[in-house]
This record gives structure tokens, sequence and C-alpha cells, in this order.
């Protein structure tokens, strides 16, 4: 996965405090290279924060030097691939019908199977960990206080994920209505806090689903249906809802601002015709 890069700065890992450091990317390559349209055309994506007025130029996803040796990024990546492999299978799950730009989406849960209980909540802690470490003038890093430490005992130490700990997934339907291929992917979103029933909540997306984290005390809000939340099961479900177009309605701006610039960076490839309808 490209991980053993090694930085050019000279921090220690904030895990096991060894040198060197390497770049570690914060949404996983393989991710990134998700949505590409030529995988091996050195395809350049755009980052935009159109809430901070930050528009970056990306060819294989955002990392961070000085974070972790490639020791602990591999402790990391070996959720990441899992994690990777069960949306791909996810995302071929048929969740209602399309005829031309027409798409009938059929709402609920859609029932699946982990192969090890909690290594999905291991992988978007590691995310949101990542996310959470970066400088304090990053664009892209979150706040979560005391739960940083949380987030480091389950995707470090694999810690038993505390109960105030659980993550659902999505089925992201802007992503399925919208373009031409459903189960192909096309963008991702960084990771973003938001309070939902006074309880912290913490949601991205790749591969095609939107991830949502409670890091909150408490029992799971109703924010899923009950059998979606993911902690301690090996039977799951993923969760179909209209809500998903609202959560990643700032795609849609995002796309727009970035249009001129993906056409300029990407004028040497020749990309199919791609656009919100
Ligand atoms: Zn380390």
């Amino acid at each position: 996965m490209g991980r053993q890069k090694k930085s050019t700065f000279s921090g220690t890992c904030k895990i096991c405090s060894s040198i060197p450091t390497i770049n570690s990317h914060l949404i996983p390559e393989a991710f990134v290279k998700e949505i590409f349209f030529h995988p091996k055309a050195d395809e350049k994506h755009m980052l935009v924060h159109n809430d901070k007025g930050v528009k970056l130029q990306s060819n294989t996803g955002r990392y961070a030097p000085d974070l972790l040796c490639g020791k602990c990024d591999g402790i990391l990546g070996k959720y990441e691939e899992s994690a990777l492999a069960l949306l791909k299978q996810l995302r071929l799950v048929k969740i209602g019908t399309k005829t031309g730009t027409t798409s009938h989406i059929n709402s609920g849960t859609y029932r699946f199977r982990v192969e090890k209980v909690d290594d999905f909540v291991r992988f978007a802690c590691g995310i949101l960990w990542k996310y959470a470490s970066l400088p304090e003038d990053n664009p892209s890093v979150i706040k979560v206080g005391h739960f940083r430490e949380s987030l480091e005992l389950v995707c470090f130490h694999d810690a038993p994920v505390p109960s105030t700990i659980d993550v659902f997934l999505e089925r992201d339907l802007l992503s399925v209505s919208a373009f031409d291929d459903p189960h192909d992917v096309f963008y991702y979103v960084t990771p973003s806090v938001d309070v939902v029933d006074d309880r912290r909540m913490i949601w991205f997306s790749v591969g095609g689903f939107i991830i949502y984290v409670k890091l909150d005390n408490g029992e799971p809000s109703d924010f899923a249906p009950s059998v979606c939340w993911m902690r301690g099961r090996k039977k799951c479900h993923f969760n179909v809802s209209m809500r998903a177009l609202h959560t990643n309605t700032g795609i849609v701006e995002s796309i727009h601002t970035a249009r001129d610039d993906l056409a300029r960076l990407n004028r040497k490839i020749l990309l199919p015709q791609r656009g919100v309808r």
C-alpha cells in the first residue's frame, strides 16, 4: 500500500517513540485509488473544504509525517485492508433499481457478516485517531478531546472496544443514484464531528459507504436502527436511508468547486463524462 515512504521530518512515532516516522496516508491509499478511473494513469483529484475555503490538489491523498513509524502504521494497515475488502463486497448488494437517471431505493437494513468481530470498528477508530492527531492548523483536523486515548488503545493496542464507542455503516445514496455505475466509487469524505441527540457523532465516507462513529457515553442513539451498531457483532446490518443524501449533500458543492481544476489536472487522461445529475 505504499506505506514505507520515509518522512523527511525527524519526529518520533506517537505510539512507540521510535524513529524514523513515515508519511502515513490519512485516508488509506487503496481507498483513494478506488475513485480513480484509471488507477495506473497517475490521475489527480482535489480535496475541497468549502467551509474553510481550502482547495488542495492531491495524487494519492494527504499524508501526515511525524505521526507513525512503519511498524505502527502497519497495525492500522491490517484493519484497512479488511475494511477495503468488506466495503467492496457490500457495494455489490442490490439496494434498489435504476432506470436511466431514475433510482428506486429500498430503504431498510441489509444483513452481512464480518470475519472478525470489531475489526471494522478498529479500522474506523484508526482513521479518526489519525485525523485527531494532526496539527491544529491542518484544515482536516478533528477534535475528539480525551477520546483520542480510547481510540489509540483500540486501534494500536488491541484493547477491547469500550461500550462508549460504536460504529455503523450506511450506504452512500448520492453515489448510488447520481452517477452511472452504483457499484463504483467517486469520492471520499474526510471525518467531520457532529452532535446528534447530545452525543458526539463522527462520520466519514469511503468505499461508497458513510461510516458513523459514536464516541460518547450511553446507549447507541436511535440515529441508526439498533441492529446496525457493529460493536461485538459478527452478524451485522448496514442501513439504507434517504438521510444519506443529506449527510453527503456538501459533496455536490465540492464537485462543482473542483470541476475545472480536475479537468485541468487530468487533461492528459481521457476521462469519461462524469457528473451530478
Ligand atoms: Zn511506532
